[in-house]
C-alpha cells in the first residue's frame, strides 16, 4: 500500500514516513500543497495524510481539486487547529477522516488501515477468502487456522492481491502499489514474491495468473 503524506513540517513529515514505513507501508512525501497536488493527480495513492495548514495551496483547495480531478483515494486529514469549523472545512472538501495534532502515532495507524481497507470494500479488519484469512490490523495471515510465516513484503502483497480480490491485477499495478518512487523496479523480483506466497499455500492455489494480463486472487475452486 502506497501512502502520500502532505506535511509542510520537517520533523512531522520524517516522523510520519518512518512510522508508516516501519508498518509495512510505501511512503512518497510532498513538502506544500504544490507538490502534494502534483504527486497527488499523478502517483498511484491507495492514502494521503494532508495537513491542512500548507504553503503554496492550502490543504482545503488542495482536497477540492483532487476531488474534482476524480481522484479518490482515502484522505486523512491532519489539523493543528481543533476548532470544529477545520475539521468540517476538511471533510465537506472530500476529506474522509481527520486527527488534531498532536497525536497518538497507534491511532493514526489505526485510521489509516481502516480507511484503506473501507475504500476497498472491506468493513472489518479481518478480509477472507476460503481458508484463508488476513488480520489487516495484526499483519498476520492465517490458512486452516494456522498463522502462516511471512516476510512483511510477502505480507504486503498478499494483502493488496486480498484486498482486491477477483479483479485482475497487473504486475505494474503490483509494483507501483508496493514500491515508492524512486525505488528501483523489477517486475522478476515480484514474480518470486509471488512465487514463494504460493508455495506456502500448496496445495491450494490462490493466486491465478492470467497470462498477459496479471494475478487474479481468488478462492480454489478446484479444492475440495
Ligand atoms: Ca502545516
Amino acid at each position: 500500500m502506497r501512502i502520500l503524506i502532505i506535511e509542510d513540517e520537517p520533523n512531522l513529515r520524517e516522523q510520519l514516513a518512518s512510522l508508516l514505513r516501519s508498518n509495512g507501508y510505501a511512503v512518497d512525501v510532498a513538502i506544500d500543497g504544490k507538490e502534494g497536488l502534483y504527486f497527488g493527480s499523478e502517483y498511484p495513492v491507495d492514502a494521503a495524510i494532508v495537513d491542512l495548514g500548507l504553503p503554496e495551496v492550502d490543504g482545503i483547495d488542495l482536497i477540492k481539486a483532487l476531488r474534482r480531478a476524480k481522484r479518490d483515494f482515502p484522505i486523512l486529514v491532519l489539523t493543528a487547529r481543533s476548532q470544529w469549523q477545520d475539521k468540517v472545512g476538511g471533510l465537506d472538501a472530500g476529506a474522509d477522516d481527520y486527527l488534531t495534532k498532536p497525536f497518538q502515532t497507534e491511532e493514526l495507524i489505526a485510521r489509516l488501515n481502516a480507511l484503506i481497507r473501507r475504500s476497498a470494500g472491506h468493513a472489518t479488519p479481518v478480509i477472507t477468502c476460503a481458508d484463508l484469512s488476513l488480520d489487516t490490523s495484526r499483519k498476520i495471515a492465517t490458512l486452516h487456522d494456522t498463522e502462516m510465516e511471512l516476510t512483511a513484503f510477502e505480507y504486503k502483497v498478499l494483502e493488496y492481491l486480498m484486498l482486491n480480490q477477483e479483479r485482475i491485477v497487473s504486475k505494474s499495478e503490483l509494483t507501483e502499489h508496493l514500491y515508492e518512487q524512486d525505488f528501483d523496479r523489477d517486475s522478476n523480483v515480484l514474480e518470486v514474491f509471488v512465487g514463494r506466497l504460493r508455495k506456502k499455500m500448496t496445495p491450494l492455489n490462490f493466486i491465478r495468473t492470467v497470462r498477459g494480463q496479471g494475478y487474479r486472487f481468488s478462492p480454489d475452486k478446484s479444492a475440495g
